[in-house]
């Protein structure tokens, strides 16, 4: 979280802006919320900015109830492309599977997730309701840096994005993408409120099993206040999406994320004592798995990286090693501290 971010939402804990009532005591119908809810949206339009006919939907769940919501909305029971290059997307495949028939276009699992498959030889079905992608795998370190046109590929389906983990660190092109969905709490706020941007002739196709709370015709007819918003994590999100608007918005975020992530790689590709096994063009910018060359080391690695104050570089334990994720609120200063770690601990380990 941005620290500026974090001091106002404490300055207005009690009391905001002087209606005698914090956030988290309002009614979500009330003109107080309601007027945080509205900026919130067109602070997020314009920051991504989504096109006129796409919703932009509030909801509770993240990004895993998603792997259910979105089939449940889209799939109409029947198939869906799914591309797998990690984790997210392995789990995204499963959790389809319960709702609709998963068809496995393509997947790097061959080469440990460290590269993405080529969209060229993508297996595309004549049929699916959707082809889902993740845009960045947050465990794997491995991110779409262009979206893949699909259509010009012969799919007449529209893309489903999980950008959970990339959210507003880069541009969009909406003109590639029918629905969008992500948690807030990788690179826009407190977790509790999950994103949707979906495209207006997507919505009323669900099953009907689908929830009432969890139909995107339902929650956009609504205003997203069908159930009781996350207004919490919705107020912080807003306060976040104003701090972007004040940084210059997501192409500053974009050239500062290409800066942050090419310090980081650098110093690790000139080094034989760590090493990130993703292929140039597809590493993550957010998310940067490395792996030293002695295992044995990590402990020590870790020990001596949180006393010099850098956190959480623990990797995922599904694939052990370290992981410094360099999300928005991540400044320069604090990669260029975790770069002069790396090297003062290689050199008091030679
Ligand atoms: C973290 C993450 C999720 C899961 O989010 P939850 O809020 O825990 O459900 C899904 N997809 C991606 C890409 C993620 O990084």
């Amino acid at each position: 979280m941005p620290l500026e971010v974090l001091e106002q939402a404490a300055a207005e804990m009690s009391d905001w802006h002087g209606c005698g009532m914090g956030v988290m005591e309002m009614s979500h119908r009330g003109k107080e919320f309601n007027s945080i809810c509205v900026q919130a949206e067109a602070d997020l339009r314009e920051l991504l900015a989504v096109p006129p006919n796409f919703k932009v939907l509030f909801m509770q769940g993240g990004g895993l109830a998603e792997n259910a919501i979105v089939p449940l909305n889209l799939s109409q029971g029947g198939t869906v492309d799914v591309v797998v290059t990690g984790s997210w997307s392995e789990k995204s495949f499963k959790e389809i599977g319960k709702y609709g028939t998963p068809h496995l276009v393509a997947s790097n699992a061959a080469s440990q997730f460290t590269r993405l498959p080529e969209p060229t030889q993508w297996q595309l079905s004549p049929d699916a309701q959707y082809l889902h992608i993740c845009s960045n795998e947050t465990i794997h370190g491995v991110e779409f840096h262009e979206l893949p046109d699909i259509k010009a590929l012969g799919s007449g389906a529209p893309l489903v994005m999980d950008f959970s983990s990339n959210v507003l660190s880069r541009s969009v092109d909406w003109s590639r993408v029918g629905l969008a969905f992500g948690g807030a709490q990788k690179n826009i706020g407190p977790a509790g409120v999950t994103l949707v941007v979906v495209r207006e002739d997507l919505l009323g196709h669900a099953l009907k099993a689908c929830p009432s709370a969890f139909n995107y015709q339902t929650v956009a007819d609504n205003g997203s206040m069908y159930n009781t918003p996350p207004t919490y994590s919705i107020y912080m999100a807003g306060l976040t999406f104003q701090w972007l608007k004040r940084q210059g918005g997501v192409a500053e975020m974009e050239r500062r994320n290409i800066a942050k992530a090419a310090l980081l790689y650098d110093c690790i590709d000139r080094s034989s004592f760590y090493n990130n096994p993703v292929a140039a063009n597809c590493r993550s910018r957010m998310n940067v798995p490395f792996f030293l060359a002695d295992a044995s080391r990590n402990d020590a690695f870790l020990a001596g990286a949180k006393a010099a104050g850098l956190l959480q570089l623990k990797g995922h334990q599904s694939v052990g090693g370290m992981r410094a994720s360099l999300y928005n609120a991540m400044p320069i200063d604090g990669v260029r501290a975790l770069v002069e770690y790396l090297r003062e601990f290689e050199r008091t380990q030679a």
